[in-house]
């Protein structure tokens, strides 16, 4: 039995704030995670909008919370109301982890590293490698910029010429121009240019998708017509993890590719902010054990 059996008077408040929230793993995860490990926490859910986001950070800060997460839509609505950004979330523009230091809210952002602690886990060796990366929203930035972080050589963003594509020309243009002392060249390609799309998984190392092409309502689709596009030495990933097999990693499979689902990404970016929050590290095996 655990010293700490119940909420009391000492429990420090971890938040969500997103909508809709009621899917969402995370609260299970900490929870498990605190108790697991004796700490006195507890992380709670709140469905909160745009609307009402002002009043909440104000009120997360008049209650000393330790800290929360933030979700869609508030990722990048939240850096107003912060005090402080680290340089990642600078670069990445958006917000996923906020700790409140001594009445200070310093935001965090932790998807592109909890993608690339996914695939070290998975046992993929990324550094020096080259990437194409589809998509250029939320999730897709937070990995272009850590992947050129982390020693990915190359990455070639396609994104639709639609409501993305100027976040990933702007991508590209963080990684060749503004992140100093890394070794790595951005490429930026459209979409439809599938000519383009082809040649570019036929000389990378990694594939990743990080739209929401096979996920519901979409779940039959994918962005790559056909099996043909792949070889067995691709690595081949997607940052969706309901369903855990997408149509994408589906043709993968069937020519022989190592594929890694989303679940990687959700649990590593959950254990870092653990990690910000508490000092300690997420018991990551157990907690795979007992929800995924
Ligand atoms: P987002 O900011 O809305 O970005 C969506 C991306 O998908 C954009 O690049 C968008 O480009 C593209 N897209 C949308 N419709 C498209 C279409 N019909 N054809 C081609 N591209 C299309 O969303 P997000 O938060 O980055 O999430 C993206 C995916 O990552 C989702 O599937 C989400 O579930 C997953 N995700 C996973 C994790 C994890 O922990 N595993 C975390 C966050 C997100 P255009 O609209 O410009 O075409």
């Amino acid at each position: 039995m655990s010293d700490v059996e119940c909420i009391d008077g000492r429990t420090k408040l971890i938040g969500l704030i997103a909508t809709p929230i009621g899917h969402s793993v995370s609260p299970a995860m900490h929870n498990i995670a605190f108790r697991k490990l004796n700490l006195n926490y507890a992380y709670m859910a709140f469905e909160v909008g745009h609307e009402q986001l002002e009043d909440v950070v104000t009120g997360m800060r008049a209650l000393n919370l330790r800290g929360f997460n933030v979700s869609m839509p508030n990722k990048t609505k939240i850096i107003p109301l912060l005090d402080e950004l680290s340089p990642v979330a600078q670069l990445v523009g958006a917000v996923n982890t906020v700790v409140n230091e001594n009445g200070k809210l310093i935001g965090h952002i932790t998807d592109g590293t909890g993608y690339m602690c996914g695939l070290i886990e998975a046992g993929v060796d990324f550094v020096g490698k080259k990437m194409t990366l589809m998509g250029a929203g939320g999730a897709a930035t937070a990995i272009a910029i850590q992947a050129a972080m982390d020693g990915v050589a190359e990455i070639s963003i396609f994104n639709s010429d639609d409501q993305f594509f100027p976040q990933a020309v702007k991508n590209a243009a963080i990684i060749n121009e503004q992140i100093k002392n890394i070794n790595c060249k951005a490429n930026i390609y459209r979409m439809e240019d599938s000519e383009r799309l082809q040649e570019e998984i036929a000389s990378s190392d990694i594939l990743t998708n990080g739209t929401c092409i096979g996920m519901k309502p979409l779940e039959n689709e994918s962005l790559i017509p056909d099996a043909s596009w792949l070889r067995p030495e691709l690595i081949v990933s997607d940052l969706i993890y309901t369903p855990r097999k997408t149509k994408l990693l589906e043709q993968a499979e069937s020519v022989g590719c190592r594929t890694v689902n989303g679940l990687g990404m959700v649990l590593w970016q959950g254990a870092k902010a653990f990690e910000l929050w508490t000092g300690k590290e997420m018991p990551v095996e157990y907690i795979k054990e007992q929800i995924f």
